[in-house]
């Protein structure tokens, strides 16, 4: 059983907007910046501004520019990534509007790479046929989209802005239409504490959720928040169990307090070898390209050696590479290196496969509606359908872009009127911080690169356990540990659902693609009691 309605401090403090946006990434700046169309607009975000994934997006954002491509190159190329699963009208609309998205982004400001006669530079990455990722700063794309859409921000008068602001919950009225938010406010003066916004439209925008694995490559605000305010709320979620998974991130001993960096494939490209703790290569025999295999196949042999030999992290040995490589083409290593005192010209490079996309999320239409009128949804935390069971590389900020523009649209042409916030009592402490990292272990055990029925029950019951351990302080940390719990919950249960491999997720006892069964997507809601529901939702 899941909360569904937390026990919280009345509110000290009460402030209104139309639109209230959570989240300061790219979706949530986006949208901000077009619901000014429809009204005064508040943005609050949990910690500083920049703390989300956006500005560690590295590869870039595709979109179907060169004289070459096309739009429907791109759906094709997405179509397929998607394993079966995408909403085909939701990959219509982010193929077809994308190229114009990316060029409001660099009218706005955002520096992206060019070649001498100012003509954008495009490259390719995995699963696309064609040159179509636009990149800013080599591989510092997010930074520089976060700054430009941040200095958009700072220069209009329109949108308020409450930084180290965690939304807790939604605010709705007797129909359960969302109309506001509760939040605690590290702040200063009034507006300090539990407060609340009310607003006649909520856009959730707050990113991934791959906090809920032990290893991540999500900063430490990807909690999942929204998916478990929107769900608490009553809202449909969608394809939970697609996790994409990244084989080499950066292990250090106090992981799963943040983000672990990414350790590029491109070390691998140049002769690094995957060992374990003495030496061995783990990809000798497992596949002809050996370290070289695809994502998949690398982070699952990983994963079986890491459960084989009962630990957390494997090595990768770069000194193969030799000195001069490694300064000259991999100084990010060298940095992410020296911060946890490792020497990669000396000492074995600790990694693990890192929990690095969530492609499902709160489940919604073309224009980021929710099943709960009034609450909108965008960027990592939303389901739109596009990526269906596997993303497909740099779709992610576009879908960010692309939705988060047509919300504005939507607001601006209809702004719901819901009614006065209805105070349905709380029934449910929140669950204890100190349980997430036994949460979070339990996830990468046993719901992570690798399921079975057997691991996934292993998981439930811990979940379980951490679901008794209430907590009535409601501390932020409680609130986030309490988030990560139902977004668990309701992985573990789709993951658990969906009896065959497909994209991104993939079963041991079942380790066939199942298209007589599985060309349906997992819908699930919690009820009045705290249940799951599943719903079965053939792909049109
Ligand atoms: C290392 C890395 C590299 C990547 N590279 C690429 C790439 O090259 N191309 C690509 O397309 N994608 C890439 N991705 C994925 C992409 O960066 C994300 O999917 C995208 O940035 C998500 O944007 P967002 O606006 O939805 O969320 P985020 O940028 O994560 O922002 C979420 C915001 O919500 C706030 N928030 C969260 N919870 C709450 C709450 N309860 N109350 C208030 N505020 C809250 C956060 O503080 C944050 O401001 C990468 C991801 C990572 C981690």
């Amino acid at each position: 059983m899941i909360p569904r309605r937390l026990r919280a401090p009345a509110p000290g403090w009460v402030a209104t907007a139309d639109v209230v946006v959570v989240g300061s990434g790219i979706a949530g700046l986006t949208a901000a910046l077009h619901a000014r169309a429809a009204g005064r607009v508040m943005l609050v975000t949990k910690a500083l501004l920049d703390a989300g994934s956006t500005r560690w997006a590295q590869g870039g954002i595709a979109a179907a520019l060169a004289s070459d491509d096309s739009p429907d190159a791109h759906y094709a190329d997405t179509m397929t990534a998607g394993a079966g699963l995408c909403d085909p009208a939701a990959v219509r609309v982010l193929v077809d509007e994308g190229p114009q998205r990316v060029r409001d982004l660099a009218a706005l400001g955002a520096a992206f790479d060019r070649d001498p006669d100012g003509v954008l530079e495009l490259t390719r990455e995995g699963g696309h046929l064609h040159r179509r990722i636009v990149h800013a700063g080599g591989d510092a794309t997010g930074a520089e989209v976060e700054r430009a859409l941040l200095a958009a921000v700072a220069a209009t008068d329109d949108i308020e802005v409450i930084e180290h602001a965690l939304v807790l919950d939604l605010l709705t009225d007797s129909h359960g239409h969302a109309c506001g938010v509760t939040l605690h406010v590290l702040g200063e003066g009034t507006r300090d504490g539990v407060g609340a916004v009310r607003a006649r439209a909520v856009v959730l925008a707050t990113g991934g959720m791959g906090q809920v694995y032990a290893s991540t490559t999500n900063p430490e605000v990807s909690t999942g928040d929204g998916v478990a305010v929107a769900a608490r709320a009553g809202a449909e979620m969608s394809d939970i169990e697609f996790v994409q998974f990244h084989p080499t991130a950066l292990w250090s001993a106090s992981g799963g307090s943040g983000r672990q960096p990414l350790v590029t494939e491109a070390l691998r490209g140049e002769g690094a070898l995957l060992v374990d703790d003495k030496g061995r290569r783990v990809m000798e025999g497992v596949h002809p390209l050996g370290e070289l295999a695809p994502r998949d196949v690398v982070a699952k042999q990983m994963s079986r050696v890491m459960t084989a030999d009962n630990v957390d992290h494997l090595y990768l040995d770069v000194r193969p590479l030799g000195a001069e490589m490694l300064a000259r083409r991999f100084p990010t290593l060298l940095a992410n290196c020296a911060e946890v005192g490792i020497d990669p010209y000396v000492d074995l490079v600790p990694v693990a496969p890192a929990a690095h996309y969530a492609s499902g999320g709160v489940r919604t239409d073309l224009d980021g509606r929710t099943s709960v009128p009034g609450l909108y949804a965008c960027g990592e935390v939303a389901c739109t359908g596009v990526h269906g069971a596997n993303r497909l590389a740099s779709n992610s900020l576009l879908e960010g872009l692309v939705f988060a523009t047509r919300i504005g649209a939507a607001l601006a042409r209809e702004l719901p009127t819901p009614g006065e916030p209805w105070d349905a009592p709380g029934t449910a402490g929140v669950v204890e911080a100190s349980a997430r990292t036994e949460l979070q272990r339990a996830m990468t055990e046993g719901a992570g690169v690798l399921r079975s029925a057997g691991s996934l029950e292993a998981t439930a019951k811990t979940l379980r356990a951490v679901a008794e351990r209430s907590d009535d302080t409601a501390a932020p940390e409680s609130w986030e540990t309490t988030n990560l719990l139902t977004v668990a919950t309701a992985l573990v249960n789709s993951a658990t659902c969906r009896a065959e491999t497909r994209g991104s997720h993939w079963r041991e006892d079942f380790p066939a693609r199942d298209d007589d069964h599985w060309r349906v997507r997992i819908v699930q809601r919690l009820d009045d009691s705290g249940e799951l529901q599943a719903e079965q939702v053939a792909v049109r």
